[in-house]
């Protein structure tokens, strides 16, 4: 049998994490090398577009966690850890977070991929007073910044309008100064209300 018709069987065809019916797959829990039943699930794809950060994650849908965190597979207790950080804002998801036992080897899995690929965690553009920055914000320049190899004019006090966040780092923002996309750290902005 193959593993896809073995997880339906064993999911009674529906979703692992939501039990909704609709446009399963296969979802294979990064990060692997061999894929099996333990570390594979069969999810819908409002869980899976959420978990792989296509969609917007819906804070209420997640509530199904609720219960299938106390499943016996390893791979929906991984992805239930992991969804539930990234929504550890929520009461409900902290508190549940706290009574999801996992043991030494999967909690190390579900760490696994915290960083990089899943760099949710904590990990939020900042501006010199840690408030989050966001794509589209208006920020000041907290410095004179140096340009190299360029005469622009970036004086402290300078307003950069319209910034797009560097992605997987979260310390560097790009702008436009005087027409010029160029990269600021954010440690040397702050946001413009
Ligand atoms: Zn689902």
């Amino acid at each position: 049998m193959i593993l896809e018709e073995q997880l339906l069987q064993r999911s009674e065809n529906k979703c692992e994490l939501c039990q909704s019916e609709e446009q399963l797959k296969l979802y294979e829990v990064p990060p692997q090398s061999a894929r099996n039943e333990d570390n594979c699930i069969m999810i819908c794809e409002t869980c899976a577009s959420q978990i792989e950060k296509r969609a917007e994650v819906d804070k209420n849908h997640w509530r199904c966690l609720s219960s299938s965190m106390w499943s016996e597979v390893p791979g929906v207790q991984v992805v239930a850890w992991r969804m539930l950080q990234r929504l550890s804002s929520e009461g409900w998801a902290s508190d549940n977070l706290d009574m999801l036992y996992l043991d030494d080897e999967r909690l190390a899995w579900a760490k696994a991929v915290t960083d990089d690929e899943d760099n949710v965690i904590n990990e939020m553009h900042k501006d010199a007073n840690g408030m989050q920055l966001q794509a589209g914000d208006s920020i000041v320049l907290t410095r004179s910044l140096d340009v190299k190899g360029s005469q622009l004019n970036a004086k402290m006090g300078t307003v950069v309008k319209n910034i797009r966040l560097v992605e997987n780092n979260t310390d560097q923002i790009e702008g436009k100064i005087e027409g010029q996309m160029i990269v600021i750290l954010t440690k040397y902005v702050r946001k413009q209300a």
